[in-house]
């Protein structure tokens, strides 16, 4: 295994240690961020970093780090791995203190990166799709921020898993959010729904990618609320994030979406976002 950074450190993993008293571990008081890495060359970068910072700003804690320094730190580790293509993980904790919920003093942040190998989309996903749930929307008010406070998104994903689906689709109050770990956007009347980016979702980077795309190669979208009575009617349904890109979804709650195919705007999206790549 390549060797991670933590403080200021390049250690292999085995010697990487943090303190019982870490804020991250004590209270998931801390914020992360994964980017992809395509034959060596981290993938939206700048925007990654931008809402590192916001997710920053969100919790309150002072960037530990600038841009530039994140990108020395992240061309070390995407040099040293084993393999082209990688997902990076980033995360930043308030720091070790005496365990008490208020902000400690004079506390350095801790700051840890590490690449890991990207696992490929499965390729049955591609061309079959994939089974999701709806669930309630259980999480907080600030799901626009990225935190490493996961336990909520954890128990959602395993209740799908639980039932054999691949992500769970969070519905609050009648609309739909997002997934458990990504976007959702829904294809009603030919036309690609994005549910609107506010504080009951986290901004992905790989949403606004494709909603570039769809700009530019004039496909219909719209940003607008997505009442659950439209995912449950909708011609296609599709999950993104960094690691996943997209994948089409064709089975939700036991039902087939569409035809139960992945549609013809998945598959034009995702050749334009392989080009992308
Ligand atoms: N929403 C949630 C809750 C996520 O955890 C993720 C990614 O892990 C996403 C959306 C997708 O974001 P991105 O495309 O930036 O990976």
């Amino acid at each position: 295994m390549s060797n991670i950074y933590l403080n200021g450190q390049w250690l292999p993993i085995e010697q990487a240690q943090i303190s019982v008293l870490d804020r991250g571990f004590i209270f998931g008081d801390g914020v992360y961020e994964v980017i992809p890495v395509y034959s060596r060359k981290a993938f939206a970068l700048d925007a990654h970093l931008q809402r590192l910072d916001n997710s920053l700003k969100g919790i309150r804690l002072a960037a530990p780090l600038n841009h530039d320094q994140w990108r020395t730190i992240i061309s070390q580790l995407v040099g040293e791995a084993d393999q082209e293509d990688s997902s990076i993980y980033l995360q930043i904790s308030r720091g070790v203190a005496p365990r008490d919920h208020a902000f400690p003093k004079n506390t350095s942040a801790t700051v840890f990166a590490m690449a890991k190998p990207m696992a490929p989309v499965p390729q049955d996903w591609l061309e079959n799709g994939i089974k999701v749930v709806t669930h309630t929307d259980d999480r907080w008010l600030h799901c626009d921020l990225k935190t490493t406070a996961l336990l909520a998104n954890v128990l959602l994903r395993q209740y799908a898993v639980d039932q054999g689906a691949v992500e769970c689709v969070l519905i609050r109050d009648g609309f739909v959010t997002e997934g458990a770990a990504s976007n959702i956007i829904v294809v009603h009347d030919n036309t690609l729904l994005f549910p609107p980016r506010n504080n009951l979702i986290l901004p992905g980077i790989t949403y606004d990618l494709i909603i570039d795309l769809a700009q530019q190669h004039r496909l219909p979208f719209k940003e607008a609320p997505v009442p659950q009575t439209v995912l449950l009617q909708s011609s296609e349904i599709m999950m993104t994030s960094s690691t996943r890109e997209i994948v089409p979804i064709t089975q939700i709650d036991g039902k087939p979406v569409g035809n139960g195919q992945p549609g013809p705007l998945f598959k034009q999206l995702l050749t334009l976002y392989q080009s992308l790549k």
